[in-house]
């Protein structure tokens, strides 16, 4: 197991890492776009169809409003929500190898498909902030895959980074599968702003950046506090967005 996992290491040390399909890990020639194998980019879920209006989600095909569900019956806080794909098989494995394989240099190639997804919205935010994980997380994990994402995707974006300002005061336990109102509950007073960082973002723009989308309660949870902060416009994205279709 030992040897495997050194060998894992040396290959991920010699060879490139855009050789490796992001999702199914298939060798790939190297010009893929987002280094994913044909299979792979055919069978994700691109947000590239009706979106909800509000939250940024694909709209599920039998529902003919411009809202899906979940927005149609819940207030959000937060302005407007993009994201890059709907959370399924595939999409779930680059999440998976990214977070739980830790394989962090996949932080790099979904911030470019979050770039590209940006470039066709014309929205203006001055600030971008990762949704922060628990100290505890950190520790145990070694990265906030949000704040890698959001790292690279401001050198793309050249915008300003604030991975400081927001903080993590309670940890949520991932493992229980909760709905919408039992994740509502579990995140009060889970997020609080950094009381030792002066950074002034009254009446400023603001995009939240994370991996995944589910019921917009830790969307909205932050964007209480920012918009309670003086926050002009919050504008959420994420790489893959679920729970409405499955529902549903
Ligand atoms: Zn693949
Ligand atoms: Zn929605």
């Amino acid at each position: 197991m030992r040897l495997k996992r050194l060998w894992e290491k040396l290959t991920e040390l010699i060879f490139p890492h855009s050789i490796y399909c992001i999702c199914c890990g298939n060798i790939i020639d190297e010009s893929r776009p987002y280094a994913l194998c044909n299979d792979c980019m055919e069978h994700f879920r691109w947000a590239n169809e009706r979106t909800c209006s509000k939250c940024g989600k694909l709209l599920s095909e039998n529902n003919t409003k411009e809202l899906c569900y979940n927005c149609q019956e819940n207030k959000h806080y937060f302005d407007r929500g993009f994201t890059c794909a709907q959370y399924g098989v595939y999409e779930k494995k680059v999440i998976f190898n990214l977070k739980y394989k830790k394989k962090t240099y996949l932080s790099k190639i979904i911030a470019e498909i979050m770039y590209d997804r940006m470039l066709i919205e014309e929205i203006k935010y001055d600030i971008v902030i990762p949704v922060p994980i628990h100290s505890k997380r950190l520790k145990k994990r070694g990265f906030n895959q949000a704040e890698l994402i959001a790292r690279y995707f401001t050198r793309l974006e050249k915008t300003t980074l604030n991975s400081k300002y927001l903080i993590r005061t309670k940890q949520t336990d991932v493992s229980k599968k909760l709905n919408s109102e039992e994740r509502k509950l579990n995140l009060i007073n889970a997020f609080n702003i950094n009381k030792y960082d002066k950074s002034d973002i009254k009446g400023k723009n603001v995009l939240v950046i994370d991996d995944i989308y589910t019921t917009g309660a830790t969307a909205d949870a932050i964007s209480k506090i920012l918009k309670n902060a003086g926050v002009n416009k919050i504008y959420f994205l994420s790489f893959v967005a679920g729970g409405d279709l499955i529902i549903h």
